[in-house]
């Protein structure tokens, strides 16, 4: 009898998990258990679709259902019976399971605030996590004139930067005296500020919540220092917990997150768990590359295609996806050994900060038109040696012989560049691609599945195969 694999969640590890053994076409018994009632979708392209820089078909993620893969959505599951091998549904059923894997993901967080029950939000208060979250958002903002966010991340500004360009009149209430503290220091978030200002976007920094109070006709956010600010919505983005409940209740070792072993086994061999919900060599990742990666492995292993695969973590970079604002991140920008140079540019919004230790880069924050933008990624993510004048990677041009400039065409990129950092495509595995036949940008981005995470390469991905399409057939090995 094939195994049985039974996944709980439909999100973008489960649904991943699903795709890669379905891929591998071994004799399995796929069954994929999701509470959102929508087939699966590009979690992270909400934040462009309440931009309106797309629309709802271009989030929905490739079906696997019905290839192999029974597929339930709209079904929660409630307990896990370890004793037995099965999970049990809110609707009744009791599926057998011979491997497990947790998919859980994250849940909001709910800011502790007079007037915001956690189980019963009022109806102008919505967190962003969700594709059902995102339209009540964008049914409001369709009525709306001034919304307001609550917090000052990643997920809060592209949402505030989103809800600014359809024309509402936005404020970010963050506790923290810069923005993005997590990813940048205190002169990259003070000008961050001074860039949404321009796009319409007001920043309330280093005040904290006390109080929401909110009716049909609007909400009102009260302040530590004594203010109380009026919107029409009020959007909640206080940061994600991953959801453990079903494992803890099971009995199975949680912390923060679900803990996992370098082959995402639970402490119990046949559970996995993977993406959000898991906790690695003590971090959770919370970002769709580490989702995904993890997702290959545990089809490696439960397919027998590598039975010793492990989940080997890869050095993680932030984008902000907001029109008119270019940032990337990476790194701990709040310490460590190493040398630090910035470059700041205020009145054109451009902010370089490099830390570099032991002739590495150790973390970096590129803010505006920075030109060497791409050779700051990749020195990270591959751990090269930078150049000895660093002054090229700051400014983004040759200085003094040293070339930091990115590529400026494709044949000059070496083969081990990551393109696509979300499912860690190099430019290698492009080419290879294409020399294997696959002659357009649909088939090489169906086959390698490059730019279809958060897309911010996919001009990139693009420009490669419009480089091979035209290369000398020697030179691309054709
Ligand atoms: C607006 C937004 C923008 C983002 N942008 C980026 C970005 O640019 N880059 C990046 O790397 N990451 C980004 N992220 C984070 C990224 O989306 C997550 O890291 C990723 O979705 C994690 O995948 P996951 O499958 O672990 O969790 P999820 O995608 O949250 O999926 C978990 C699924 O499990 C379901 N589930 C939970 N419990 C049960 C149960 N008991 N039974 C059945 N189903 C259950 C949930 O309903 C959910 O559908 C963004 C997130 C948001 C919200």
């Amino acid at each position: 009898m094939s195994q049985r694999v039974v996944v709980v969640g439909n999100g973008m590890a489960g649904s991943r998990l699903a795709a890669e053994l379905h891929a591998r076409g071994e004799d399995l018994k796929v069954t994929v258990l999701g509470a959102e009632p929508h087939r699966a979708y590009n979690r992270i392209m909400l934040s462009n679709l309440l931009a309106g820089k797309i629309g709802e078909p271009d989030v929905e993620l490739a079906e696997v259902a019905g290839r192999g893969v029974d597929l339930r959505t709209g079904v929660t599951v409630s307990t896990i019976d370890r004793a037995s091998g099965q999970v049990l549904t809110d609707d009744g059923d009791r599926i057998p399971y011979d491997h497990l894997v947790l998919a859980t993901g994250s849940r909001a967080v709910v800011p502790p605030l007079p007037g915001l029950d956690p189980l019963r939000l009022p109806e102008r208060v919505i967190p962003f996590r969700t594709l059902d979250d995102c339209r009540r958002i964008l049914a409001l903002a369709g009525h709306a004139r001034r919304a307001l966010v609550l917090g000052g991340g990643l997920l809060g500004l592209e949402a505030a930067r989103g809800l600014a360009a359809r024309g509402l009149d936005v404020g970010v209430v963050h506790r923290v005296p810069y923005l993005m503290e997590r990813q940048l220091d205190p002169a990259a978030g003070a000008m961050l500020a001074g860039t949404l200002t321009g796009l319409g976007v007001t920043t309330h920094l280093a005040v904290a919540p006390t109080g929401v109070e909110a009716d049909a006709s609007g909400v009102r956010l009260a302040l530590s220092d004594g203010r109380s600010l009026d919107a029409d919505l009020l959007l909640l983005a206080c940061g994600v917990r991953p959801d453990t409940a079903l494992a803890a209740a099971a009995g199975l070792a949680v912390e923060r997150g679900v803990l996992v072993d370098d082959r995402l086994r639970t402490s119990d061999r046949q559970i996995s768990a993977i993406g959000d919900c898991a906790q690695h060599q003590g971090t959770l990742t919370g970002l769709v590359a580490p989702a995904w990666a993890q997702a290959r492995v545990v089809a490696q292993v439960l397919t027998g295609q590598d039975p010793l695969a492990r989940y080997q973590p890869r050095p993680v970079v932030t984008r902000l996806k907001a029109a008119g604002i270019d940032l990337a991140a990476m790194g701990d920008p709040t310490g460590g050994p190493g040398e630090e140079l910035t470059f700041a540019d205020p009145a054109r919004g451009t902010y370089a900060w490099l830390r570099i230790h032991d002739e590495r880069l150790a973390a970096a924050i590129l803010l505006g038109d920075n030109p060497s933008v791409g050779t700051v990624i990749q020195l990270f993510d591959r751990g090269h040696p930078v150049p000895g004048d660093r002054r090229a990677l700051l400014l983004g041009r040759a200085v003094g012989g040293a070339v930091a400039a990115p590529a400026a065409s494709p044949a000059l990129m070496p083969d081990a560049t990551t393109v696509c950092q979300c499912n860690t495509v190099s430019k290698g595995a492009l080419v290879h691609c294409w020399r294997g036949g696959a002659r357009t940008l649909d088939a090489v981005v169906a086959q390698t599945r490059a730019g279809t995470g958060c897309g911010s390469c996919r001009d990139a991905v693009a420009g490669i195969v419009d480089w091979l399409s035209r290369a000398d057939p020697v030179e691309v090995g054709r």
